[in-house]
């Protein structure tokens, strides 16, 4: 059954990117994705995890105790400044193009400077990303695809 096993390798090579929370598109998912894409493997984005999940990027820390919760049931990675804010894509992984289609948006999207000049105590902001410094120019944000 020529068609049935193409399916079961499909599957097999599924890796699910759960978006825990935030209505924004998730850059991290997307490098994530293109990196996935790269080594041949399909990403899938989640708004619920299954046995798929690979991956998830929590922003806020009031829900953690989910992610928490469903790692007894999945094993997946979690990342996100609701998770850890010291935690860092892989190089490899940061450096990717993100893959827009993930999301099916027609723009673009990246950080051209991290961190901030202030130190708001209410804010994460300088201390997971320190203070205000460039990352990126202008045109390492252009989408491979623009005309
Ligand atoms: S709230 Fe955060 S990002 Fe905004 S000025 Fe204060 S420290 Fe910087």
């Amino acid at each position: 059954m020529v068609n049935g096993k193409r399916v079961a390798i499909v599957v097999e090579r599924v890796k699910g990117l759960w978006q825990v929370d935030g209505t924004l598109p998730n850059l991290a998912l997307m490098k994530l994705s293109s990196w996935l894409r790269s080594l041949d493997f399909v990403p899938v984005l989640q708004r619920v995890p299954d046995r798929f999940t690979a991956y998830a990027s929590v922003i806020f820390t009031e829900n953690r105790p989910r992610v928490e919760m469903w790692r007894r049931v999945y094993d997946f990675e979690v990342g996100g400044s609701g998770w850890d804010l010291a935690g860092r894509l892989p190089d490899e992984v940061e450096g990717c193009v993100p893959d827009y289609s993930l999301y099916g948006i027609g723009y673009a999207m990246g950080r051209l400077s991290v961190g901030c000049i202030r130190d708001c105590s209410f804010c994460i902001v300088r201390r997971k990303e320190g203070g205000l410094r460039q990352v990126a120019q202008l045109g390492d944000l252009v989408r491979p695809d623009s005309r």
